[in-house]
């Protein structure tokens, strides 16, 4: 067992930290409350390498360990939440879901262009009345020649603005329920796509989120990825790296309202002594910290077991269910630590609060995860090893990976 970070990551998390105060920190507070997302923070993240940090160099990315894309969420979210969910759904969930499923050709047209940063991806399952339960989606595909023709919408869908890709998961048989489930690699520029921001969130509203439609678009059948019918393993799977960069994420957050709390605790007083003096507000500090140390610990749990190549969905799931929880706990007790100071966005503890209440409900609810982990325990739910792995690192000159 080795806790320590590489000199490598330790660069890595100075330089995510050095760009998150010079890039974002100044200017977030107007961008929330403009509701704006700033896409030239991509542009910068990929001039640092760092929308495929964990992607092999082989395809674009920086070639550094999964640990290295928890450091990066970690750092980003300590800035806002907005900009770690966009390198959760093109990273976590779209391009790192590539590596595991693409063939060598969809790996070169998408992944490539992504790591690099020079395009953006994006994920689309949920839908208006299928959230928790996937298999309640209505969106299909129907194989017309060498075209299936894609027809439904997809809701809450972050970058759905922003992003060129997206991962579509769409109905080829319904009548297979799971089984009859595809995914798509679905471009921005073909006819019949189009979407919508979704304004007035409580929280990340300086990320874009919203809708997306397709009316009769035309995926050529080279962009089906995986096999007809394997979609919902497939993200399910993407679910396993989502899940790992939001729990990271959430480690930002309770850092960046340790860092806000501990600040105030020494610049304000009552009763004739500084706040972080008083027991019952170092209560509160202490819970922070036990917060951070303990999610960070499950979250590099979850990393090392990708960087060995092995499933690790169960240990994912309690790093983002634990992780997630102590962020909305820390940051509703940094507002609680600035008093009616805390109220007001003059200090960012209730940005913290309000971007803190979403990764409690994306990628599995506080109540999915915690179903999972009782029947893990219970010995209901089993995992069993999937056709297509993560490659383990350090990374090899990895070849055809589709069957
Ligand atoms: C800011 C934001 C960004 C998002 N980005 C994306 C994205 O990029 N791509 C994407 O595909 N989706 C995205 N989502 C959608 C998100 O993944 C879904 O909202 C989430 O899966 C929950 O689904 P739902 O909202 O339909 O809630 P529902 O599934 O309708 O759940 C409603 C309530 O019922 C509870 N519940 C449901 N089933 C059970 C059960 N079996 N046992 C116990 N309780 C249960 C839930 O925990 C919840 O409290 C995003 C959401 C938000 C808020």
């Amino acid at each position: 067992m080795d806790f320590s970070l590489t000199e490598e990551q330790e660069l890595l998390r100075k330089t995510v930290r050095q760009f998150v105060d010079k890039e974002i920190n100044p200017y977030i507070r107007e961008w929330d409350e403009k509701q704006h997302f700033e896409s030239s923070i991509l542009t910068h993240l990929a001039d640092l390498g760092l929308m495929g940090v964990c992607i092999p160099e082989q395809y674009g990315g920086s070639g550094m360990d999964y640990n290295a894309l928890a450091i990066v969420c970690e750092e980003l979210e300590r800035g806002d939440t907005a900009f770690r969910t966009a390198v959760s759904v093109h990273t976590g969930l779209n391009s790192m879901t590539l590596l595991q499923w693409g063939n060598e050709e969809q790996k070169q047209k998408y992944l490539t262009p992504q790591a690099r940063g020079e395009k953006v991806g994006a994920f689309g399952l949920t839908e208006p009345n299928a959230g928790s339960d996937v298999a309640a989606m209505q969106t299909a595909a129907v194989r017309e020649g060498d075209y299936y023709i894609l027809n439904g919408s997809k809701t809450w869908i972050s970058l759905c603005d922003v992003a060129d890709h997206f991962l579509v998961f769409a109905y080829t048989d319904k009548s297979k329920k799971h089984h009859g489930i595809s995914a798509f690699i679905v471009e921005r520029k073909w006819e019949g796509f189009s979407s919508k921001a979704i304004k007035g969130k409580l929280g990340i509203r300086a990320g874009n989120t919203g809708e997306l439609f397709f009316d009769n678009v035309r995926i050529p059948k080279e962009n089906l990825l995986g096999q007809e019918g394997e979609g919902f393993k497939i993200a399910m799977s993407a679910l396993d790296n989502g899940r790992f960069t939001v729990a990271a994420g959430a480690c930002g957050t309770i850092m960046a309202s340790l860092e806000a709390s501990l600040k105030y605790c020494h610049e304000r007083s009552t009763f004739g002594k500084e706040i972080g003096k008083h027991q019952l507000v170092q209560q509160m500090i202490a819970k922070m910290e036990a917060g951070l140390q303990q999610s960070r610990l499950l979250v590099f749990r979850a990393g090392w077991l990708k960087n060995q190549g092995k499933r690790n969905t169960r240990e994912t799931s309690l790093a983002k269910w634990q992780a997630c929880d102590y962020a909305w706990e820390a940051a509703n007790d940094a507002v609680q630590i600035h008093g009616a100071y805390g109220f007001s966005n003059e200090y960012p503890v209730e940005r913290y609060l309000r971007n803190a209440k979403a990764p409690v409900i994306y990628e599995g609810t506080r109540e999915i995860h915690t179903v999972m982990q009782a029947e893990y325990v219970l010995g209901y739910r089993e995992d069993k090893p999937l056709s297509n792995t993560l490659p383990a690192w350090p990374f090899e000159v990895v070849k055809e990976t589709v069957k």
